[in-house]
């Protein structure tokens, strides 16, 4: 491979691109410290394209260009293929054990879904078809990394977009030009932005017909003129022996200010239209291709979280305890519960428009919500089985204290382990527990799916719930029946259905 391919993600960041740290305007991301882990790690991941033992995993043979793209952007004509895709996720969610997640292929399944769906949209804007497939094909062959920022500023949550005193509270066009729109506003949270090509873009509350200026949907380039990307504090370590989860996974999160971004006519989706936006809200909120790649990133986190978990009860000899093995099947059952439902969402899957397979909605919906509780859980057993271990790491690494170094290896052993295994072993449980990059996985895995009050309350709005009520409503009838008749009634079991 030549350095030119093998480098050509990290090159294509010296875009002109505006990203924020501590004050300062970062000039070379590449380079920068609190970015060369993260960005290696995703560089590693997409070369996985050119590698002759990956690619048929990862990705598919682009019909315009021959050369392999990701499966990310693979249209599913059937189960086979749904299988294939989950492949590919899987094989790129261990390879960060599931604690990268904006890596662009839950955003590449959007666009895949839009572009499925693109004749739909041409009734809220007649170009959405022909746009959405020239970016389709251009972000599928020209590796676009892509991320999504659907919220407006957390400013004041009690009111509608509408009621706003300050008209930049929600992102809105300022100014049409011949070349495009110009924006002003800000969205939160992009994750992936400081190191992506493109975000997409659109409001996230339902607007009214009279907020035409806001009713818009772009996927926008992250080197635009004038957006600046305001990213959050580093919690990427330098030191990847003593921390490797956070020297090389710590994804950034970012605050997107769009201070009047020109967007270019052909990144405008949806123009002037509340109902369309509203619809390719609702389209992203319950785009299931997207949501099978979350399920199988989430499958891997928690499968990994259970094996820390069982190695440092192991080591320390806890799994003899009755409780603790309760709580290390606790988190196996996680596990299954979530395997099930991605398998259910496989296997329940239907055909849409007759050429596309598409898995099932509903399982992916519940394993999502499920998520938003295990991990914290997961999370809380991992803290009860490590205890103090947690926070009696030492500060100098076991092999290399000089004199103090025998004495270590005596006190820090483990049951079944040396001191050198088992403070590795309790060095990655407490970057899960402990450290901030855990902390935001903690806080990432409750709401990244968006606010679980509301997501739970939307399963609750899309749920079949009529079967629920036929077999309730037949028993009270037989009840009030025999009543009548002054006959003993059947169980709810037993009456035909
Ligand atoms: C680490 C991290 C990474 C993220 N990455 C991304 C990303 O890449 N892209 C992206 O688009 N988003 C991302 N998100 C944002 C995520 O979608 C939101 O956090 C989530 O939708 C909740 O919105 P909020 O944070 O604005 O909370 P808010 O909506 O402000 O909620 C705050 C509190 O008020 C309550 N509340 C507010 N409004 C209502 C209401 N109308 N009804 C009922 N209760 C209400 C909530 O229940 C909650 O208790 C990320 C979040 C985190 C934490």
């Amino acid at each position: 491979m030549t350095d030119k391919k093998r480098n050509g993600f990290i090159e294509s960041l010296k875009d002109g691109r505006s990203v924020w740290m501590d004050g300062e305007k970062i000039n070379n991301l590449a380079e920068h410290p609190d970015f060369s882990g993260t960005l290696a790690t995703i560089n590693r991941l997409w070369e996985m394209l050119d590698s002759p033992k990956e690619q048929k995993i990862v990705g598919f043979v682009s019909p315009k260009t021959g050369q392999y793209v990701h499966q990310s952007f693979l249209v599913p004509a059937d189960l086979k293929d749904i299988i294939s895709r989950r492949e590919a996720f899987t094989l790129w969610s261990r390879k960060t054990f599931g604690v990268m997640s904006r890596l662009s292929d839950y955003a590449s399944s959007l666009i895949t879904g839009y572009f499925i769906d693109r004749d739909q949209f041409t009734k809220y804007d007649p170009s959405f078809s022909e746009k959405t497939e020239q970016y389709y094909e251009q972000a599928r062959d020209e590796r676009r990394i892509i991320t999504t920022a659907v919220l407006d500023p957390q400013i004041d949550r009690s009111k509608l977009s509408a009621e706003q005193t300050d008209p930049d509270a929600l992102l809105r066009v300022v100014r049409k030009t011949e070349e495009g729109v110009v924006v002003r506003g800000a969205k939160m949270i992009a994750t992936a932005a400081p190191y992506a090509h493109d975000v997409i873009i659109m409001p996230h509350q339902k607007l009214s017909e009279s907020q035409a200026d806001s009713a818009y949907m772009f996927i926008v380039p992250l080197n635009s003129k004038g957006l600046h990307i305001v990213c959050r504090e580093s919690f990427a370590s330098q030191d990847q022996e003593k921390h490797p989860l956070s020297a090389q996974f710590d994804e950034m999160d970012a605050v997107l200010i769009f201070d009047d971004v020109l967007i270019p006519w052909e990144r405008v989706f949806i123009k002037e239209s509340a109902e369309g936006v509203f619809q390719a809200q609702l389209h992203q909120q319950l785009n299931v291709l997207a949501h099978h790649q979350t399920v199988v990133r989430l499958l891997t986190k928690l499968q990994f979280v259970a094996g820390v978990a069982t190695a440092i009860a192991q080591s320390i000899g806890a799994d003899h305890y009755l409780h603790v093995q309760e709580k290390l099947g606790e988190l196996y059952t996680q596990l299954d519960s979530i395997e099930a439902l991605l398998i259910a969402s496989e296997i329940q899957g239907a055909f849409h428009r007759d050429s596309v397979y598409l898995p099932a909605r509903v399982p992916l919906q519940t394993a999502r919500n499920l998520g938003t509780r295990y991990y914290s859980r997961a999370i809380e057993i991992l803290k009860q089985i490590g205890a103090g271990g947690f926070i009696q790491l030492p500060s100098t690494p076991i092999e290399k204290s000089e004199t103090i170094s025998p004495l270590l290896k005596k006190y820090y052993k483990g049951a079944n382990v040396d001191a050198t295994t088992k403070t590795a072993l309790f060095q990655i449980g407490w970057e899960l527990v402990g450290s901030t990059l855990g902390s935001r996985h903690d806080l990432y895995e409750r709401f990244y799916t968006g606010d679980p009050v509301r997501t739970f309350a939307q399963q609750y709005d899309l749920y079949e719930k009529q079967p629920l009520k036929k077999k309730l409503h037949h028993f009270l009838e037989n009840i009030s029946e025999r009543k009548e008749k002054h006959e003993p009634s059947h169980s709810v079991y037993s009456t035909p259905s």
